[in-house]
């Protein structure tokens, strides 16, 4: 049977944000939830593609591979739902991030002593765009949960034993009664775990896992943009129960720089020349991000004329040619002048004595204006 489009199943545009995509799939999993529609094959079947589709496009690694493969990009990784599959973990993330406040936080039917991943984290990174264009290796200071040495992360001091949990009876979960649902809840008294810890480890008070802050040192490649991630590999949170860790995804922000703009692997700015330069031509000194260069103007440059210099832009984090800088000149009209200086610009403007010849674009604009006017005369 072939999937459906996991927008369409949704009902959002491709490009929603991640509150319409909770927000939709929250509508639909209330709807078709199996505590809703006891016994019904045809709700659970829409329970398990809309979760489905809300795992995919609700991490944006997984929804990127979506939006550029399809389902063959994301095949495999929504587990969890039909039969069995490793991804059990991913149907109670789902559950703790949506349904927290009803389920009572990461309920989900994941086995109480079953092992889960930790938690993907993401940093933020603001980077110059020197710094972007050159690559550099940045300290970050990442606080996250790991696991806990002294009990290792069991939770129970050690040398002191675990007995099966009374209130759950080792089930990790109890049910409730909550609205129109009938929920299984995390026992409250085990957090899940079904066991019942004699005494709590010392150094966790009895949760497996401390919070700690690292300091990593990320390496970023030469010609990262805004939007660009960085994985490390197991860098995320500790996983529950001897799962495996988590990933950190370095995200890169560019700041604006005073001078350039950025345009993929373009480099934009604007070079501010007088009238006398434009109108005789000239060498000006232009900035690149590797220095200084000349840049040889024609005579008679009109404001706004844009010159390109090859391969002066950013070599791409992806590989491929190295973009151009592209700059664009601006006449600046001269302030400040003295009555000498006015007197030689009025004198200078009595020698074009009244030709258009020097002004091609100016006669041009007014011999259309007069057009203009002659037309709409009756
Ligand atoms: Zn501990
Ligand atoms: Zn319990």
């Amino acid at each position: 049977m072939s999937k459906r489009d996991y927008y369409e199943v949704l009902g959002v545009e491709r490009g929603a944000d991640q509150k319409d995509i909770k927000k939709a799939y929250r509508r639909f999993a209330q709807k078709y939830h199996p505590d809703r529609n006891p016994d019904d094959d045809t709700m659970a079947a829409k329970f398990r593609e809309v979760s489905e589709a809300y795992e995919i496009l609700s991490d944006e690694e997984k929804r990127a591979a979506y939006d550029q493969f399809g389902h063959a990009g994301v095949e495999g990784q929504a587990g969890g739902f039909g039969g069995g599959g490793a991804g059990a973990g991913g149907f109670s993330d789902i559950f703790g991030d949506v349904f927290g406040d009803i389920f009572g936080g990461g309920g989900g039917r994941r086995h109480p002593n079953a092992p889960a991943r930790g938690s993907d984290l993401r940093y933020n990174l603001e980077l110059d765009l020197e710094s972007a264009v050159a690559g550099t290796t940045v300290d970050i200071r990442v606080p996250r949960h790991v696991e806990c040495e002294r009990c290792d992360g069991g939770g129970a001091e050690p040398g002191s034993s675990k007995d099966t949990c009374p209130t759950c009876q080792g089930h990790g979960q109890v049910r409730m009664q909550q609205g129109f649902f009938a929920v299984q809840q995390t026992c409250p008294t085990c957090h899940g775990s079904g066991q019942h810890i004699k005494v709590p480890c010392h150094k966790c008070n009895g949760e497996g896992r401390v919070r700690e802050t690292r300091t990593l040192s990320v390496k970023i490649p030469a010609g990262v943009d805004t939007g660009d991630r960085i994985r490390l590999n197991g860098e995320g949170e500790a996983g529950i129960n001897g799962g495996p860790p988590g990933d950190l995804y370095v995200q890169a922000n560019i700041r604006p720089h005073d001078i350039f703009q950025r345009d993929g692997r373009h480099l934009q700015c604007e070079v501010p020349i007088n009238f006398v330069d434009a109108a005789l031509g000239g060498e000006l000194e232009v900035p690149t991000l590797d220095g200084r260069v000349k840049l040889k103007i024609p005579p008679e440059t009109q404001t706004g004329k844009v010159f390109r210099l090859k391969a002066k832009g950013i070599k791409p984090v992806r590989g491929g040619l190295p973009g151009d800088l592209l700059c664009k000149v601006v006449i600046e009209t001269p302030v400040k002048l003295s009555e000498h200086q006015k007197d030689l610009l009025r004198e200078f403007q009595d020698s074009l004595s009244g030709s258009n010849s020097h002004s091609p674009k100016k006669s041009n604009f007014f011999d259309g204006v007069k057009r203009f006017f002659e037309d709409m005369k009756p």
